[in-house]
C-alpha cells in the first residue's frame, strides 16, 4: 500500500521517460507521466526520425544521377517538400500514437501537459493539480542552444526545421556536430545550396579524425561549402531573404538559416534547484551511476543529465532505472563502448576509442583500408570509402584487442552496430581475421585489413592498403 497518488511519477515522454514509465508498471507499479509536447519525444518527433526519413529522401539525388552508369535512363525529376513534409508528419503521427498507445496499454495515466517537481514527492500540472509520488523521473531531454548573436531570432534550430514551409533555395548552417553535418547532406541532396560554418579547422570534433577529414573532404566533393576557422557576426534580413554576415567579413545570402550548435539540458522552470537538486553548470541534472539525484526520491535519465545525449543511451538508462526502483535488480547504465552512427552524406559508424585516444592509452596498431565502394564505379563517382580499426598493440595487457572502428561510407550505421559487438565482447584482431569474409561486400574490409599502417607514434608508418586504388582489393575473392 502507498501514501502516494503514484508509486512513480514521469516527466516527459520521450524515449527515456517512455521506456521507464512502461517497465515500471509492468513491475507493478502505479505510473502517471506527464508529457507538454507530442508523446515520443524529441527522438521520435524532431530528432532521430524524421531525420532518417529526410536522408532517405536526400539520397534520391544521388541514386538518379548515378542510375545511368547502371544503363538506366532517368527522367526529368522533380522534388515536393510538401509532399515529403506530409509524408514524414504521417508517419510521426502514427509513431506517437504507438507511443501513447504503449504507456496506455501498460497502465500508465498520461497527462498531455506541462509539469513542475513541486517537492520531493510531488509534481504540479499546468492545470493546477499537485499529484504525489513516491519516487520522481526527470526525463524532460534537451532543448537547442542558440548563441546570442544580433538577429538571432532570424534564425531556426531543429526543433523547427523539419516543418518549413518551402525548401529554401541556399541554406547556411551553423555549426559541425551531429545536426549541423547531417542536415548539410540533407539540404545539399534535396536540392539547396548548402554552406556550413563551422568556428574550427575540421567538422566533428571529438571523431575520429580521418573519419572527421574524410567526411569532410567528401561532403565538400558533393557540393556543400564548408566555411572553416569561421564565425557568424549578425544575421539581417526578413523570412527566407536573410543575409549572413561572417566575422571575416564576408556575406551569404540564405532563404534559411539554421543553427545547429549544441543542446542543453532541459530543466530551466522545472523546480529542481529550488528542492534541492544539484545541478550541472549547463543545468544538468546531476546524477550517480544509478540516475540518482541528490535527493533521494528523484531520479533522471536521457539527455537531461548530459551523460551520452543519444536515444538507445536513454533507453537504457530508463530501463536500468526501473530494473532498480522497482523490478528488484540493481542495474547501473553501460555507458562503456556504445556505437553511433552520424547519418551524414556520406554516413558514418563509430565504436570506441579515436585514434588519438587509443595512441594516448598506449602502443597500439592502425589498421586502415580507403576505397571506391563497388556501386560507386559503373557510376563513376569517385567518392571513397574508409574503414578503420584501431588494435591495442604488444606489451599492454589488452594486447590485440580491438579498441575501435571507424567506418564512413554507404551502410556504416548498419555495420557498425554488427562490429559493436564484437568490440564490446572483447574481440581481437585474430577474432575479426578468422571470420571469413562475405563477398562482395565493403564489410569485408573489417576482415581483411593485414597490415598494419602505422604503429606507436606512426614512426612504422606504411603505405596504405593496396584497396585504397579501388575495389576489389581481394580480387582472387570474386
Ligand atoms: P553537437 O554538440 O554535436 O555540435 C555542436 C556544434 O556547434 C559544434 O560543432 C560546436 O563547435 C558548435 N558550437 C557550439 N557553440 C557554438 C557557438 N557559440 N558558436 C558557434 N558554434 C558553436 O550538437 P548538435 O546540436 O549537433 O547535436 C546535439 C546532440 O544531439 C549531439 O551531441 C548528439 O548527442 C545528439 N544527436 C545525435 C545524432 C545521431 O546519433 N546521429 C544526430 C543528431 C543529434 P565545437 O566543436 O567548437 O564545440
Amino acid at each position: 500500500m502507498t501514501d502516494f497518488d503514484f508509486d512513480l511519477f514521469v516527466i516527459g515522454g520521450g524515449s527515456g521517460g517512455v521506456r521507464a514509465a512502461r517497465m515500471s508498471a509492468n513491475y507493478g507499479a502505479k505510473v502517471g507521466l506527464a508529457e507538454e509536447f507530442r508523446y515520443g519525444g524529441t527522438c521520435v518527433i524532431r530528432g532521430c526520425v524524421p531525420k532518417k526519413l529526410l536522408v532517405y529522401a536526400a539520397s534520391f539525388s544521388q541514386a538518379f544521377a548515378d542510375a545511368a552508369g547502371f544503363g538506366w535512363e532517368v527522367g526529368e525529376t522533380r522534388f515536393d517538400w510538401s509532399k515529403l513534409r506530409a509524408a514524414k508528419e504521417a508517419e510521426i503521427t502514427r509513431l506517437e500514437g504507438v507511443y501513447l498507445g504503449n504507456l496506455e496499454s501498460a497502465g500508465v495515466t498520461a497527462f498531455h501537459q506541462h509539469a513542475v517537481v513541486a517537492s520531493p514527492h510531488s509534481v504540479r500540472l499546468a492545470d493546477g493539480r499537485e499529484l504525489s509520488a513516491k519516487h520522481i523521473l526527470v526525463a524532460t531531454g534537451g532543448v537547442p542552444f542558440v548563441p546570442d548573436i544580433p538577429g538571432r531570432d532570424l534564425a531556426i534550430t531543429s526543433n523547427e526545421v523539419f516543418d518549413i514551409e518551402r525548401l529554401p533555395e541556399r541554406v547556411v548552417i551553423v555549426g559541425g556536430g551531429y545536426i549541423a553535418t547531417e542536415f548539410a547532406g540533407i539540404f545539399n541532396g534535396l536540392g539547396s545550396q548548402v554552406t556550413q560554418v563551422y568556428r574550427r579547422d575540421t567538422i566533428l570534433r571529438g571523431f575520429d579524425d580521418d573519419v572527421r577529414s574524410h567526411v569532410q573532404q567528401a561532403m565538400r566533393g558533393r557540393g556543400i561549402d564548408i566555411l572553416l576557422n569561421q564565425d557568424v557576426a549578425g544575421i539581417e534580413g526578413g523570412a527566407g531573404d536573410l543575409e549572413v554576415h561572417l566575422k571575416s567579413g564576408e556575406r551569404r545570402a540564405a532563404g534559411l538559416v539554421l543553427y545547429a550548435t549544441g543542446r542543453n539540458p532541459n530543466t530551466a522552470g522545472l523546480g529542481l534547484a529550488e528542492i534541492g537538486v544539484k545541478l550541472g553548470p549547463n543545468g544538468a541534472v546531476a546524477v550517480d551511476a544509478w540516475s540518482q539525484t541528490s535527493v533521494p526520491s528523484i531520479f533522471a535519465v536521457g539527455d537531461v543529465t548530459d551523460r551520452l545525449a543519444l536515444t538507445p543511451v536513454a533507453i537504457r538508462e530508463g530501463a536500468a532505472f526501473a530494473d532498480t526502483v522497482f523490478g528488484a535488480n540493481p542495474t547501473k547504465a553501460d555507458h562503456a563502448l556504445v556505437a553511433s552512427a552520424v547519418f551524414s552524406q556520406p554516413e558514418i559508424g563509430t565504436v570506441g576509442m579515436t585514434e588519438a585516444e587509443a595512441r594516448a592509452s598506449g602502443p597500439i596498431e592502425v589498421y586502415r583500408a580507403v576505397f571506391r565502394p563497388m556501386a560507386n564505379i559503373l557510376a563513376g563517382r569517385d567518392e571513397q570509402m574508409m574503414m578503420k580499426i584501431l588494435v591495442a598493440g604488444d606489451g599492454r595487457p589488452d594486447s590485440r584487442r580491438v579498441l575501435g572502428v571507424h567506418i564512413v561510407g554507404p551502410g556504416a550505421g548498419e555495420m557498425i552496430q554488427l562490429a559493436a559487438i564484437a568490440v564490446k565482447m572483447g574481440a581481437t584482431k585474430e577474432d575479426f581475421d578468422r571470420t571469413v569474409a562475405v563477398h562482395p561486400t565493403a564489410a569485408e574490409e573489417l576482415v581483411t585489413m593485414r597490415a598494419p599502417v602505422s604503429s606507436r607514434g606512426g614512426l612504422k608508418r606504411r603505405p596504405e592498403n593496396p584497396r585504397d586504388q579501388g575495389w576489389p582489393r581481394n580480387p582472387e575473392g570474386c
